[in-house]
């Protein structure tokens, strides 16, 4: 197996501290030249954490080799807002992805249902969604993913092949945990914040100026705002000519395992 860029790291920072400690041993300045040489490494490891774009710890897929947008949707089943946003892409027929943490179905399955009913893809977002699911073990993240599917194929029937972790962290662990795990890692090559939008104008704007450029879209369907401004960009989409195309299409995958 490839090894991944973050073993590439850790080789040559280990290569420089060796040769470093070599042909400094005299020098009074080795021990800060080491350890600015480990901080620099500490930023990268921070830079790979956080940006799943990287593919510095694993593999994921943050674009789609079809012209087009594809939306997906992070973080329901939400009862005050699913709904809303499924009538809004049934109004302009178009599909999106919804990628669901298992412990919002208690409750809501009748909104999973109708998300696959009405044509829509469904991805595994973990089961727990907790904030530092990238520094758990990789034992537990396997659990967790492997909880949050069952708990989506118990509803519909579908063990879903798509995986986004949650908050767009990685980490060694997630990376040895997905290696485990049957499931395609997708990312996004335009996160709108959305979650952060501070008024519906500026979130339009945001989404109007960059979906063109994009090909898979992050929003959020608990989020009103964005409910709010849906309608509208959907609009802009026709208008502009850009298609709105399934996940499973842009990047050439079925959604589901057999
Ligand atoms: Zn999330």
């Amino acid at each position: 197996m490839k090894s991944s860029k973050h073993f590439k790291v850790l080789f040559l920072v280990i290569a420089i501290i060796v040769s470093t400690s070599y042909f400094f041993q005299e020098s009074k300045y080795l021990f800060q030249v080491l350890f600015f040489i480990f901080g620099i490494y500490l930023l990268i490891l921070y830079v790979g954490v956080t940006r799943y774009r990287l593919n510095y710890f694993s593999k994921a897929i943050h674009s789609g080799k079809e012209k087009g947008l594809s939306l997906t949707f992070d973080d329901g089943p939400n009862p005050n807002f699913t709904n809303k946003v499924l009538d809004i892409l049934k109004k302009h027929q178009v599909k999106a992805t919804f990628f669901i943490i298992g412990k919002n179905i208690d409750g809501n399955e009748v909104i999973l249902k109708r998300i696959i009913d009405e044509g829509h893809i469904v991805g595994n977002h973990s089961f727990s969604h907790v904030k530092f699911f990238n520094v758990i073990s990789p034992k537990k993240i396997v659990e967790d993913i492997e909880k949050c599917d069952n708990s989506i194929e118990k509803v519909t029937n579908l063990k879903p092949l798509f995986f986004r972790t949650p908050f767009g962290l990685t980490s060694p662990k997630i990376a040895k945990a997905l290696k485990k795990v049957d499931h395609v890692s997708v990312g996004w090559d335009f996160r709108s914040f959305d979650t952060m939008a501070k008024s519906e104008t500026k979130l339009l704007y945001k989404l109007k100026s960059k979906a063109s450029k994009s090909s898979i879209l992050l929003l959020h369907d608990n989020n009103e705002i964005t409910i709010n401004v849906l309608d509208a960009f959907l609009n802009f989409c026709k208008k502009n000519g850009i298609k709105i195309v399934s996940l499973d299409k842009m990047i050439g995958l079925k959604p589901y395992k057999e």
